[in-house]
């Protein structure tokens, strides 16, 4: 049944509608759900109409490729651990990119001759599609841990990145004059390979601590590959679609670029203006000396009984432990006592925007006492116990006294101000960023260390048997 032209407008009209609805829902927490169900109900009216477009044909390969992606991508994400989520994302926007690059060169070798503006769009798909494809491998492996966290800062990477985009510049007018089609395919085929060194090239050169906003820009890219490639296939919702994903991804990076007071310009660049972390020799010693202060389950415990304010910090390795649901029991026997507990969420604490907002809710802790690092970083001065769990990087007092440090203003939320601080961790390793965190030898600092849930669930049996105690 194929449907009218009539209809399938309309049709793309509700879908998009319904995507702006679900983006509208996935801001906040509370609607986070009901904007994926609506999110979902427009990708199936979308597909449904485009499936139904009078001009199609190869429906036996196009069911051949849904079933078999489908089935792959069910696979994934039913298999895919919490914590290795942003190298999924990673990997998917790549798909995007190397999307684009295929539907292009396609575009390219059916229709040669269409004219200058269809020239443009097939090249600036391949293009943003190539740099996507590349970016979005390299922040993949650095995002699993395969390549380590360290800016590649090669000598003259500006220069070289202009000759890229010089480079690029110029296949495009080679590609606009090519006779034949084969000429321009085989321009083609040099700029994607040029892009694609543009693009491993940008993420190679962004540091561990900058890589968050790395994902939110490709996140924009793939949105805006998507849109490039509906100017070529002449798909009016791909295109609205693209622009919707593309632009929410470029307001994403604004804003993880704001929470880490770092420039959009200066992380896309890969490092400009930012020297290699240099380390200041006497201040690796002296903290090579310094000892750090332990304390127990039960010093916890007591600190947590005798505390009327206390604040949790989560962070990757909250993510790593799975320790969410544990941290909530904590929570309630903390409450029931008498003692308020709130959390401090940091922009970029875990692996993806948001990370431990979905943890915390996914384990139903009350959104009210979930506060953002803005609301609760004034409030830390007069906290009794901060249970730092798993977090690293995003309490780092060197973002506010190290101007060599590679997190040098972040805004970084300001625990060693409280009474205590105990740090929840395995051993003394870095964080992502790979830097050393003078807080674990901080005065007001103790360290608890061991795997966050098994000293959680430690500390609920003992906050339990006090309870019990108690009663
Ligand atoms: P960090 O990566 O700085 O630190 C996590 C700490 O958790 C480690 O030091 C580790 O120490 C500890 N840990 C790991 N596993 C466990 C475990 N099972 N039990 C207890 N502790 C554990 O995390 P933060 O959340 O503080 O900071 C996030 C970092 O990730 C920032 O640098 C941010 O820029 C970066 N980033 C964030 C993204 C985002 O969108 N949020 C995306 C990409 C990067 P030990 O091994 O000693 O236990």
């Amino acid at each position: 049944m194929y449907l009218e032209p009539s209809l399938l407008t309309i049709a793309y009209l509700v879908a998009a509608v319904l995507f702006i609805m679900s983006l509208r829902g996935l801001s906040n927490q509370e609607t986070a759900g009901k904007g994926n169900v609506l999110g979902m109900i427009g990708m199936f009216i979308a597909v449904g109409a485009t499936l139904s477009n009078s001009g199609l044909s190869g429906y036996g390969l196009t069911l051949g490729a849904v079933v078999v992606g489908g089935a792959i991508g069910l696979f994934m994400a039913a298999r895919v651990a919490m914590t290795a989520m942003p190298e999924l994302v990673a990997l998917l926007h790549s798909f995007v990119g190397l999307a684009a690059v295929l539907v292009g060169i396609a575009a390219h070798l059916n229709h040669h001759g269409g004219g200058a503006v269809e020239s443009v769009e097939i090249f600036v798909a391949v293009a943003i599609g190539s740099i996507t494809l590349t970016g979005s491998i390299i922040a993949f492996f650095k995002l699993k841990g395969s390549l380590g966290g360290n800016p590649m800062l090669l000598p003259g990477r500006h220069l070289l990145n202009l000759a890229l985009l010089g480079a690029t510049i110029a296949l495009a007018v080679f590609f606009a004059k090519a006779d034949t089609t084969a000429e321009g395919t085989t321009y083609l085929l040099i700029m994607f390979g040029v892009t694609g060194i543009l693009g491993m090239h940008l993420v190679l050169a962004i540091g561990g601590a900058d890589m968050p906003v790395v994902v939110s820009m490709l996140n924009s890219y793939s949105g805006w590959t998507a849109s490039a490639a509906g100017f070529m296939l002449g798909n009016d919702l791909l295109i609205v679609t693209g622009a919707l994903v593309g632009s929410s991804g470029a307001i994403l990076s604004y804003i993880m670029c704001k929470a880490m007071n770092r420039s959009i310009v200066s992380v896309i660049f890969g490092g400009f203006g930012a020297a290699p972390p240099k380390k200041k020799k006497a201040q690796e010693g002296e903290e090579e000396e310094r000892e750090v202060v332990e304390i127990d389950i039960e010093g916890t415990v007591e600190a947590l009984m005798a505390a009327k304010n206390v604040v949790v910090v989560p962070g990757y390795g909250m993510a790593v432990a799975r320790a969410q649901h544990a941290v909530r029991e904590m929570t309630e026997l903390i409450e029931k006592r008498g003692g308020r507990v709130r959390f401090a969420i940091h922009p970029v604490a875990g692996r993806l925007p948001g990370h431990m907002n979905v943890l915390l809710a996914e384990a139903k802790v009350p959104y009210p006492i979930v506060l953002e690092m803005d609301e609760i970083n004034d409030d830390l001065p007069a906290t009794d116990v901060v249970l730092v769990i798993g977090a690293n990087d995003i309490v780092n007092p060197s973002a506010q006294t190290d101007e060599t440090s590679p997190i040098w203003g972040m805004p970084v939320l300001e625990v060693w101000k409280s009474s205590l601080v105990v740090v929840m961790k395995r051993g003394r390793a870095v964080g992502y960023a790979g830097i050393d965190n003078p807080l674990f030898y901080h005065d007001a600092t103790k360290m608890l260390f061991g795997d966050a849930l098994a000293s959680m669930t430690d500390i609920v049996s003992e906050l339990r048997s006090e309870a019990k105690a108690a009663a």
